[in-house]
Formats: C-alpha cells, structure tokens, sequence
C-alpha cells in the first residue's frame, strides 16, 4: 500500500500525492543546463568557444567566474553507477591526468587572463580524493596562479568526497587546502544494500568524516543518499534517515536510482530481482519527504533538502536561487569553465564541452588546444527558454511580465502551444496560471521537471517528430545526473 496525499508537516509547501507521483512520474531531463547535453553538436568547435571569449572580454566581460575541475578515476565501480569515470588502481594514472589538466588551466587562465575573479569552484568527479594530498595542492596551487579567488568569506569552494578515500586529517588538509564546502557520499547505511551496489563504507567511518568535516569548519556539509536501489526498503530507508538525520548534514540530496543497465555497464552487476517494486520506491520517497521535512529540512527542489539556515534554502526564499551543472547554487554565475574529461563550460551564450576519453582529451591538449569537441550557441529562443526553466526550477513560479519586460514577446502568443499543455497539468494539480503568474503548486513541485518539460522546444520537437505530435514524450538522457560518489 502506498502512502498517498501527505503534507509534509515541517514543509507545507510540498505535499506528496502518490497518486498522482504513479500517473505522471517520468524519465527527463534534470535541466542542469538548457538546452541538456544531448543537444550539443560538434559542428561548435575551439574555434567558436575562443570567438566567444573574445566577445566577452570586448564587452569588457568582468563578472565573477566560477569553475569546475572533473577528476574522473575511481578505484572500485559501485554497481549504480552512470557517471563517466575511469575505475582503476594505477595511481600513475593520476600523476599524468594532473599534468594535462595543469595545461589545461593554464590556457583558460590566459584566455580569461583580466577577467578572472573567482568565486566558485566545484571539484566532482569520479573520485577527486583519488588525487591524494600533494596531488590536491598542486591542483589549488595552479588554479590560485592562474585566477584570483575571492577570500574564503565570499567565495564557495566545493569538493566531493568518498569517505572510503580519506582519513580524518585529510578532512582537516581539504580545509587548509582552500575548501570550504564538501558533499559527502553515503548512498544508504545498510549492509546488504552496499554489498548488493559494490559500495561497502562503515558507518563509524562515514560519521567520523562528517563529524571531521564539522570540525574542521566547512561552512557547508552535504550528504547524497539514493532511494531505489537493490536490497533497500522502507525499513532500511528508515535506518538511514534517522543516521543521517542524527549528523546534521546542512544538506541533503536524495536522488532516485534509475536502472538502465543498457546504457550503464556497472548496472549489469544488479540482481533485477533484488530491486525495490514502485510501491516500494514511492513509499520510500514518501518516507524521506516527511523524515526530512519533520526534521527541519527545507525542500529546495529537485531531490535537495537543505537545513532553513544553508546558503540554498536562504538564497530560495530571497529569490536568488541558480542552477547549474552541480545542481543548485546560492551564486547567480555568469560564466562556468569547465575543466578535465567531460567538463561542460557555460560561457555568455554557448555551452562547450570536452572530450569524454582520456585518450582524446590529452591527444587536443598535446596539440596545445582546448579539448572541446561539442557544443551550442544559444538562440534568443534558448535563452528565453532557460530563463524560464531556471526560474520554475529554482523558484516554483513565473512572473510573465518579467518575461515580457525582458523579452521582445508575447508571452500568450509565443508560448500559445506551451499554455494549452500547462492547462493540462493544471487540470491535474500541478500548476495554477493565471494572467501574471504560472505557480506550481505544493504537489506540482515533486513533478518539477514535467513542467518544465513542457518549455523545452528541443523535447517537444523530437517528440512531435516521432509521433505526429500527439503522444507523451520520451527521453533520451538518464534521470540522475552524474555527480554521485
Ligand atoms: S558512483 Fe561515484 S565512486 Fe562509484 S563508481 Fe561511480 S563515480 Fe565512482
């Protein structure tokens, strides 16, 4: 039996309907970008990635830039995995990857050489502590040569951990080393649930590693916790909750686990039949709605819980929530470079990433270039478009006449077909739209993306080329993004 229509009482702005989650629950994107990755085409080259980076710096670009570094290896594959990352043991591997993406850094620094005010930074990977201690220096050391990071107090530098790979004084090394945000992977507690993904982590080890990174004074601590996966249920999600609960995490995400062994080899290795049944899977996301929201955890959207105190639920309520690759950001950014295999960066208006092999990857940097083999420069349409997904995903509402006052438009006339598909999901208690606003309302927000689905031009053009126009969409990309260690 599945728990249905719960207010989350610590939360009255979300209400889990499982009725409703069962009827329109759907794969698609998670909207860290728009258009997603899949739209990018390798007819965008280094050379338009380099004509854009003039242009900036001709409009005298001087916002602050954020970065992200991908460190891809990993020592053991955890059997969920969807991430692109290298599983293996040769250190040596590492030493080598460090001296490209030092080459790497140093082309961007010069290309952004004047403009380069930093005041994010996200490591994730992979592993990035698969880099061990003086492999982590010397990547902060390059990156502080070549871009100027605001202090401590006004910057958020980020990195993702595998407690497997580090020790309590590594947690205190991090901090020293410049780190004042770490998200911590802890997936579930139970025992037969890591033996049956590969991931065996002791929860004394995990706890002490929070609780180190509490000491040490990074000024934010994040769990990642996943539902659905082989072995758990209602009762194991229980036992997790109350642990994670208990270390008063200021963030926690919960992401849902999507089996798809035909696109990820590692999900082969999961027994089908050890896998929770949809009832079993939307209890347990009831069940973490009401545990978290009970205990405090503001629903930010998107799987993220943050306490009401974090940067991210203060952000939301003062309307100034982003979202980018990493997910939600207390920072509105104008520029991201990305960094290592894989890495997308968002500048002005195109999105350019690099070569997903390591073999492709070092092969453009030895011939001294940047190793961006695909991308997009966005149209007024895609822009106008992301504007409005940003803010539907970060703020649950839309203002038209921000819309309107932005852009030469419309908004009735533009989005006439877009209206008619929202009226449906109003009739199903979704959204309310009136003249001014299109809200979602607190049931609408665990169904986030199939609002904003509803905007992306790209989705609804393959759709509408597949089946006349008439049939409910499909997707192409994986409903977790990457980012889990
Ligand atoms: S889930 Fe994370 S740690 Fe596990 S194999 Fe994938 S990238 Fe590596």
């Amino acid at each position: 039996m599945v728990a249905s229509g719960i207010p989350a009482t610590g939360n009255p702005s979300l209400e889990f309907d499982a009725s409703l989650v069962r009827k329109l629950i759907q794969l698609g994107p998670r909207y860290t970008s728009y258009p997603t990755a899949d739209s990018f085409s390798d007819a965008f080259s280094y050379r338009d990635y380099l004509q854009t980076v003039v242009g900036l710096r001709t409009r005298g670009g001087m916002w602050p830039l954020s970065l992200y570094v991908h460190i891809p290896f990993c020592e053991s594959v955890c059997h969920y995995c969807s991430c692109n990352k290298v599983v293996t043991r040769d250190r040596s591997k590492a030493a080598t990857y460090l001296s490209y993406l030092k080459h790497e850094i140093e082309m961007q620094g010069n290309l952004f050489a004047g403009m380069n005010q930093i005041e994010k930074l996200h490591i994730g990977g992979g592993t990035p502590t698969y880099l061990n201690d003086a492999q982590m220096g010397e990547l902060m050391a390059h990156l502080r040569r070549h871009f100027r990071f605001a202090s401590d107090f006004d910057g958020e530098y980020a990195i993702e951990v595998d407690p497997r790979t580090v020790t309590v004084e590594r947690i205190h090394a991090l901090r020293k080393q410049g780190f004042n945000r770490i998200s911590i992977g802890v997936q579930d507690f139970d025992p037969d649930v890591q033996q049956a993904v590969n991931r065996i982590q002791s929860e004394q080890d995990t706890l002490n590693i929070i609780r180190a990174a509490r000491e040490a004074c990074f000024r934010s601590v994040s769990i990642d916790l996943i539902y659905g996966l082989p072995k758990q249920n209602v009762i194991t999600m229980a036992q997790t909750l109350n642990k994670v609960i208990n270390a008063s995490p200021d963030r926690i995400a919960v992401y849902n686990y999507v089996h798809r062994p035909n696109m990820f080899k590692p999900q082969r290795r999961i027994d089908e039949d050890d896998l929770p049944s949809l009832d079993a899977r939307l209890n347990m996301f009831s069940l973490c709605i009401r545990r978290l929201t009970d205990a405090g955890y503001v629903y930010i959207g998107m799987d993220h819980f943050a306490k009401p105190s974090d940067d991210l639920a203060i952000a939301q309520r003062q309307g100034r929530l982003h979202r980018n690759f990493q997910g939600y950001s207390s920072h509105a950014e104008h520029n991201l470079v990305a960094f290592g295999v894989s890495g997308i960066s968002a500048v002005a208006a195109t999105y350019s990433e690099n070569a997903k092999t390591l073999d492709e990857y070092y092969e453009r940097i030895e011939q001294n270039e940047l190793p961006i083999v695909t991308g997009v420069k966005l149209s007024m349409d895609d822009l106008l478009r992301r504007i409005i997904i940003q803010m539907l995903m970060c703020n649950f509402e839309l203002s038209i006449d921000s819309i309107e006052l932005a852009y030469p438009i419309t908004f009735k006339t533009y989005f006439a077909a877009e209206l008619d598909k929202l009226h449906e999901l109003e009739d199903n208690g979704l959204v309310t739209v009136d003249d001014e606003w299109i809200s979602v309302t607190p049931k609408g927000r665990l169904l986030i993306r199939n609002v904003c689905m509803v905007f992306d031009r790209y989705l609804n053009t393959a759709c509408e080329a597949k089946t006349g126009g008439a049939s409910a969409k499909t997707e192409t990309r994986p409903l977790r993004y990457t980012k889990k260690i």
